[in-house]
């Protein structure tokens, strides 16, 4: 069977970490086809615009895509094209697994497994009716959360949690102030956990929450929770078990999905080969169980740890000094083997 994704390479380390990840993709036989598309510098220099219309078209057939991060430049008029691809695709789940490592710089090097299931389309980020005085002395911005968007996001985490044989997920909320936006929020988690009775929900209050996180994250199994709070706790998660070259990120509609790494294109490092690929390599592990390719996925994600293990190859994040592809080349040969 061969499955066709639509591949963006992306901008900074994006095509750096690509390369490597095609090629244990490969190594791993997954039998995926590659349809290439560009977004983000790369597309504004070859086609004048940020997220052709071909693009659109080439994840819209295939369903599926896995993608670099983009970097979307800083100024007026341009709006990121990460938001923008998940506003067009309604890729309204954000799924962020942190789960330990072994010889990462982490204090948690195990005892940490948590997924942060992020809201992606509503709240703080859907920016509705956003003014700014024009002397700049004041802005207003909208959060917009719908009892639809927050009924579909928290049965998802609960489904999810179900079909992971995880046992708990925790709402997180700070409806104790936001009464209106993140108490609607809240109230629909309640009803939604009442369909789950073999599934243990606690609700927690977000500042709470980065606190227990710190203090004692083995606590935690599945967070649920709005666009803004998600986006926060989850580099939260990736900063307890080593960094933002661990941590991938699914986006799910029902239609469409994509597949990344949580972190952006690191222009500090781009063009030197050291990047980590580990992230974007995680991101292809959730695509292939998105898939129906759970084996492969798990041999992918073993495969990456018995590197880490062999403190083979790895790059200078993970204290190692390594390149971007002798990584890759090292996690390869694992699969291989
Ligand atoms: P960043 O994630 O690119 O980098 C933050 C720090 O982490 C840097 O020091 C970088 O070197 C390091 N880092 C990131 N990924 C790494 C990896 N794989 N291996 C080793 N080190 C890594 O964040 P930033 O600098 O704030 O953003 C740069 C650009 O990326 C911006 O234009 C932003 O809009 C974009 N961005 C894109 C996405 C995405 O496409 N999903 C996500 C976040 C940021």
């Amino acid at each position: 069977m061969t499955q066709t994704i639509t591949v963006i390479r992306g901008d900074g380390i994006g095509p750096e970490i690509m390369d490597a990840t095609l090629h244990v993709l490969d190594a791993l036989g997954a039998g995926l086809v590659y349809e290439e598309a560009d977004a983000g510098l790369v597309a504004l220099e070859k086609h004048g615009e940020l997220l052709p219309q071909a693009t659109l078209d080439s994840i819209s057939r295939n369903k599926i895509a896995l993608k670099s991060p983009l970097t979307t430049p800083v100024g007026d008029g341009f709006s990121s094209i990460n938001v923008q691809l998940r506003r067009h695709f309604d890729l309204y789940a954000n799924v962020r697994p942190a789960a330990s490592f072994p010889n990462t710089r982490s204090r948690y090097t195990e005892g940490v497994d948590v997924i942060t299931v992020r809201e992606n389309t509503e709240g703080a980020y859907s920016a509705e009716g956003q003014e700014t005085a024009p002397d700049g002395s004041w802005a207003v911005s909208v959060t917009r959360n719908t009892r639809k968007g927050s009924e579909r996001i928290v049965r998802y985490a609960f489904e999810l949690a179900r079909r992971a044989g995880r046992k708990k997920v925790t709402v997180v909320h700070k409806a104790n102030i936001l009464k209106s936006t993140s108490g609607l929020f809240l109230n629909a988690a309640r009803d939604v956990a009442r369909e789950y009775p073999d599934i243990e929900c606690n609700e927690m209050i977000v500042d709470n929450t980065c606190m227990q996180l710190v203090m004692r994250p083995e606590q935690f199994d599945v967070i649920v929770t709005t666009n803004l709070f998600g986006d926060i706790i989850s580099d939260l998660c990736a900063g307890l078990i080593g960094g933002l070259g661990l941590i991938p990120g699914a986006n799910i509609g029902a239609d469409v999905a994509i597949f990344e790494a949580v972190h952006g294109s690191a222009p500090d490092i781009a063009g030197k080969g050291v990047a980590n690929p580990c992230a974007l390599l995680l991101g292809g592990a959730q695509m292939l169980e998105h898939i129906g390719m759970a084996d492969k996925a798990m041999q992918l994600r073993a495969a990456i740890v018995a590197t880490l293990e062999a403190k083979d190859s790895l790059t200078p994040d993970l204290g190692g000094s390594g390149s971007t592809m002798g990584f890759a080349r090292a996690i390869a040969s694992r699969l291989a083997a």
